[in-house]
């Protein structure tokens, strides 16, 4: 099964759907517009919940802070280029 994950542009939770699903959904949270991340893969269990709680070790934390900085700033370039071509 595949997943598809996206962030919230205005609250920045993360939604997580399964790929067949995954168009025209909004923000589990707050409804908003969500924009994709990265394709998602489950191994083992299946998920019984819409949304995943990620949880990290608090000496890992800074780590994962900073990768999500990089994410985020990967997405806002990609929405950027999005945008440029939608102008053209
Ligand atoms: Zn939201």
């Amino acid at each position: 099964m595949e997943y598809k994950a996206f962030r919230c542009l205005d609250c920045k939770v993360i939604s997580v759907f399964s790929a067949s699903v995954s168009d025209g959904m909004s923000c589990l949270d707050c409804g908003g517009f969500i924009t994709p991340l990265v394709n998602a893969k489950v191994h083992g269990e299946k998920i019984s919940k819409m949304t995943i709680n990620v949880e990290v070790n608090t000496k890992q934390l800074d780590k994962a802070l900073k990768k999500a900085e990089k994410l985020a700033k990967a997405v806002a370039d990609l929405n950027m280029e999005i945008n440029n071509l939608g102008s053209e």
